[in-house]
């Protein structure tokens, strides 16, 4: 299903704004001039009387609710917190610590078993029928019927509720595929129609199941590449976890062990299957005490929330045996880690059931299997893996469908312990994650070689930015590490108002340049010329890149026909597939695709709805699926000062499966900190790893159904993503429902299979399988919720909401997200009420994360944001591994100027220092420090104007702080302990990522202070609530 692809829009953004100016919202808490940020000048939390409480957009947070709200909790009908005087803000460690409430002590008490409702609450959702490309559900199906309008409306009643869990809903005719243009009935365009010879639709189904006639016996495959760190897992002592690990899991430990049924005797012993062991399972549920996940926090009353490091992944309620095996978060990750048993307790959580992944992350460590016979279960396909239980030894019950296999004679033999007769200990049932070296059948034609095409803007406008010799010495520099081989293949075309081409055959003396102005019905002039092979022609395409910046140098051509351009590099690369490269430096103004500016700069600061966040014209979306077809994707690097509507252009990588990075303001004298950036982006784009021709393909075990994909890709069929080019910094969202109850259950499993073509020509298949308990209460449905998943999932379905419907839509849903998931723990997890604003601890950080989007640059409002920014962050979000787009929403803060190796990290030579991560509030701020500001594409290291002495010298390298230069973008390397922690902080931070952050060294009076300030989301702005302020709007919407 999932035509989510389609209904919803890229966002993408998250460029800084160097050229918004003045921003028109300092954020709130300026003071006084020449005062410090020291605490009295905050607005306190008390400040609630101030007058301003009609807050941002009249849309959201409607003046009723918020007009004088007297100091003291008299909202709704809660008594009176005890003792809650609006925050006593500067002594938070002073606030009586909260005690948890007789209702969830440890006690023993059961949880309230009416939670779980009778099971046929749902039936079950009628069959989906997979023609067209609208076959599911729509991306965000709301129970309610659309609010009036947005912007008066009480979020809490009349705003669409953020999920409805309603998979039953059929994609009425009520939910059209609105932006899509007629896509629904293009069979032809790309893929459901005759398919691209190239087009590896079915292979993924087709293959395999007939276990292929490999020689039984012992011709077994090799193992290239099994690292020796995935051997000992095969015989995990049974306490070998971490400590905290071991405490996590440690009351639920009988569960089944599956592989240990067969104590090494040989004969068919069939030990239950996990999913049939019974009760021993359900037992093990959350009845006998009450979890740390559990413990009830009054969000009101703890204002500490953050952990002093990363929030880390909750680690699933499994056993000890079956948590070893699992996949790790970094890859594979569900909202809920304990899934509901029906639908009708999920609909009660109010939280959204989906997964996030990371499919083709660079990993260190990566078990490699070569084997001529893949095991899949004959009835879903699913390959083998660590979940599946063997009967015997020559059977094997599928994990997903519950059907009986026969195990192949191959795979008796273990070629790591070489040993014979123990199935359950080859790799492929040791590791969540492996891959294999796919045999021939996995192929409709020989395998890709690798081929890039570079396609660069050369107008006017384009050698004014200077970015084209940027690229030229990048590429030059990279070239021998292109990941390829001896067939990799290169070509380039550049543009203007016409189209130039370069014939770079072997045997020319140097390159020729041919240049075609026919733009309206574009030819390759000698098509066997174009793409060259790399090795045969590296001189040449050396040559050309030395020239290629001199020869624009002088041009006037202001006019770009980009849209042309793209259909020659389409049809250059149609017969083989490839990774189109594209540079853009301004709006396409020629020829087919040209735009027309859409942004209203008066409206950027405006509360009223945003508009044009959908395309402009289908035309380079429509080329995106002829591009996907032909195994064709398009990563677009658009540099630019002025509006190119991005929420356009971004078509052509969002459906293609590409990449999409945004370098605003991009000038190579002007904008140091931006072509350093680009020049790293560049690097890592050219040398990263890359899969050609990939589908990739999720399961669940039967009962879940996935409905709504999030990311870059095209949908093929009901479970399908077409890929042309997979690469390791994509993340991938999707949706889920229950469909059928889980009764029988004990766990369930979810299984991510990406086909790929490597560089090198081989044909490959990564498979991650994930594990999770079944539940059956609301309370261990919350016990189980991962915040962060959570929020990155709200974040996709948001930005679709925006593009399909509004933007004010989107927030109220957000907004609602959080009241109506702690509206149900309060009325239906919780036995004994209390008053105050109530969240089980591994829900406390929820309400921050949601104040935090709404104050993000894709879906804040009533603050000056450029459209193409916005879109910029919007396509982020949805196409950001979680942990970066963590980092997007809630940034970290760290006091950088008094580092120690205390607790700090050691990495070969290396110290790393680890600071703890403080609030986003300007209360954690002083003039005495120096403070860096982590969001992920961009840093800012404030300077405090009384900033020790020690740290302007040692770090900074400067007498004192006038003497810190306006602009700074490098810390400068001294020889001085101080800077080398400092140094060695900010590039472990650097490292972990695949983006470059720039840096930017700022003093209190900087241009960028209030794209600094904007982050501490924490405190009110003139146009957006403080943190309590949302608290206490929350609680008044559920205590209504
Ligand atoms: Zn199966």
């Amino acid at each position: 299903m999932s035509t989510a692809g389609f209904n919803s829009q890229n966002g993408t953004g998250t460029g800084q704004t160097y050229t918004n100016g003045p921003s028109q919202n300092p954020v709130a808490l300026q003071q006084p001039s020449g005062v410090g940020y020291s605490v009295n000048h905050q607005p306190a939390y008390n400040q609630m009387q101030a007058k301003v409480l009609a807050p941002p957009g009249p849309a959201l947070y409607p003046s009723g609710p918020y007009q004088p709200v007297p100091p003291g909790p008299q909202v709704g009908s809660y008594p009176p917190a005890p003792a809650q005087p609006l925050l006593p803000r500067p002594q938070i460690g002073v606030l009586p610590s909260h005690t948890p409430p007789q209702s969830a002590s440890p006690g023993p008490g059961p949880w309230p078993a009416q939670a779980t409702p009778p099971a046929q609450a749902t039936p079950p959702p009628p069959a989906v029928t997979s023609t067209g490309y609208y076959t599911g559900p729509p991306a965000w199906q709301y129970a309610a019927p659309r609010g009036p309008a947005p912007n008066h409306v009480n979020p809490a009643a009349a705003a669409p509720p953020l999920m409805s869990h309603s998979s039953t809903q059929p994609p009425g005719p009520g939910a059209p595929p609105t932006s899509i243009h007629g896509y629904t009935q293009l069979g032809d365009v790309a893929g459901n129609g005759p398919q691209a010879p190239n087009s590896y639709n079915h292979v993924d189904n087709r293959m395999a199941g007939a276990a292929p006639p490999g020689p039984p016996g012992r011709h077994l495959g090799h193992y290239p590449s099994l690292p020796p760190g995935y051997q000992n897992t095969s015989a995990p002592p049974p306490s070998s976890l971490h400590p905290a690990l071991q405490a996590a899991t440690q009351p639920y430990t009988q569960g089944p062990l599956p592989y240990q049924q067969q104590p090494g005797g040989p004969g068919p012993s069939p030990g239950p299957a996990p999913a049939q062991l019974s009760p021993s399972m359900a037992a093990m549920s959350l009845q006998s005490s009450t979890p740390e996940a559990l413990r009830v926090v009054n969000l009101l009353q703890e204002r500490n929330l953050l952990p002093p490091a990363p929030v880390p992944a909750p680690t699933p309620c499994l056993t000890q045996d079956l948590q070893k095996l699992n996949c790790s978060p970094e890859v594979f990750r569900c909202t809920l880690t304990s899934i509901p048993q029906t639908q009708s307790v999920l609909n009660k959580a109010k939280l959204p059931l989906g997964l996030l992944l990371h499919p083709f992350k660079d990993l260190s460590q990566l078990p490699v299997v070569t084997s001529s016979t893949i095991v899949r279960c004959r009835s879903c396909r699913t390959y083998i893996n660590p979940f599946v239980s063997f009967l015997d030894q020559r059977r094997w019950k599928c994990n997903l469908c519950y059907r009986v296999n026969d195990v192949p004679e191959e795979f008796m033999y273990n070629p790591v312990s070489r040993s014979y007769g123990e199935p359950h200990k080859r790799p492929e049932v040791q590791n969540a994650t492996i891959e294999f070296i796919a045999p021939s059948e996995y192929m409709l034609r020989p395998p890709q070689p690798a081929v890039y095409l570079f396609v660069l803007d050369v107008s006017h406008n384009a050698v004014e930015t200077g970015y084209l010799s940027v690229f030229c010495q990048s590429l030059l520099d990279n070239i021998n590490a292109l990941p390829g081989d001896s067939r990799t293949k290169v070509g380039f075309i550049t543009f203007d108002s016409t189209i130039h081409f370069y014939n770079l055959q072997e045997g020319l003396s140097q390159p020729q340049m041919l240049i075609v102005s026919d733009i309206e019905d574009i030819f390759l002039p000698t098509p066997d010329s174009l793409l060259v092979n790399l090795n045969e022609c590296k001189e040449l395409v050396q040559d050309l890149l030395k020239s290629l910046p001199n020869l624009f140098e002088k041009t006037m051509e202001t006019q770009s026909a980009l849209g042309s351009a793209l259909q020659a590099a389409f049809k250059l690369l149609s017969p083989t597939g490839g990774r189109m490269s594209v540079f853009q430096t301004q709006l396409p103004n020629l020829g087919v695709g040209a735009l027309q500016s859409r942004e209203d700069p008066n409206q950027r600061a405006s509360a009223k709805d945003v508009q044009h966040l959908s395309p402009a014209t289908d035309f380079y979306k429509k080329l995106a699926l002829d591009c996907s077809g032909q195994q064709v994707a398009v990563d677009l690097f658009l540099l630019s000062a002025q509006y190119c509507d991005l929420a356009t252009l971004g078509c052509i990588s969002r459906y293609s499966a590409g990449s999409v990075y945004y370098y605003p303001s991009y000038h190579h004298q002007h904008n140091p900190a931006q072509v350093e950036r680009f020049q790293r982006d560049l690097k890592r784009y050219l040398t990263r790893k890359i899969g050609f021709e990939a589908v990739m393909r999720i399961r669940c075990t039967k009962g879940l159904s996935i409905h709504t994909f999030h990311g870059n890709f095209f949908v093929r069929s009901t479970d399908l993503l077409s890929l042309p080019n997979v690469n390791p910094d994509a993340g991938f969202a999707v949706q889920m429902s229950i469909e059928e109850n889980l009764d029988d259950m004990q766990v369930v499993s979810f299984q991510a299979a990406l086909l790929y073509t490597s560089s090198k020509g081989e044909r490959r298949i990564r498979v991650h399988t994930m594990c999770l308990p079944v539940v059956s209460s609301l309370s261990d449905v919350f016990a189980g919720a991962d915040v962060q998943a959570i929020t990155g999932l709200l974040a996709c379905m948001a930005v679709d909401r925006s593009v399909t419907s509004s933007l004010s839509d989107a927030r109220d849903a957000m907004t609602n997200a959080a009241i109506d998931s702690l509206s149900s723990y309060r009325q239906s997890a919780l036995t004994i009420q209390q008053p105050g604003l109530l969240a089980p601890a591994c829900l406390r950080l929820f309400p921050l994360y949601i104040l935090a989007l709404l104050k993000q640059k894709a879906f804040r409002t009533g603050t000056s944001t450029r459209l193409d920014e916005r879109v910029f962050a919007m396509y982020q979000l949805k196409y950001q591994p979680l942990a970066f787009a963590m980092l997007m929403i809630h940034p970290a803060l760290y006091r950088l100027d008094d580092l120690s190796d205390e607790g700090a990290l050691n990495i070969g030579e290396q110290t790393i220092p680890q600071p703890r991560v403080l609030q986003l509030s300007v209360e954690k701020l002083s003039r005495e420090g120096a403070f860096l500001l982590d969001a992920g594409l961009v840093m800012y290291l404030w300077i405090g104007r009384n900033c020790h002495q020690n740290f302007l010298s040692q770090v900074l390298g400067v007498s004192s702080y006038a003497a810190v230069p306006e602009k700074l973008y490098l810390l400068p390397e001294l020889d001085t302990a101080e800077s080398q922690r400092t140094r060695a902080f900010v590039s472990w931070l650097r490292d972990q990522r695949p983006f470059f952050p720039s840096l930017h060294i700022i003093r209190d009076e900087s241009q960028l202070k209030p794209h600094f300030l904007q982050n501490m989301i924490e405190d009110r702005t003139e146009s957006a609530l403080s943190y309590y302020e949302f608290l206490l709007h929350l609680q008044q919407q559920i205590s209504k």
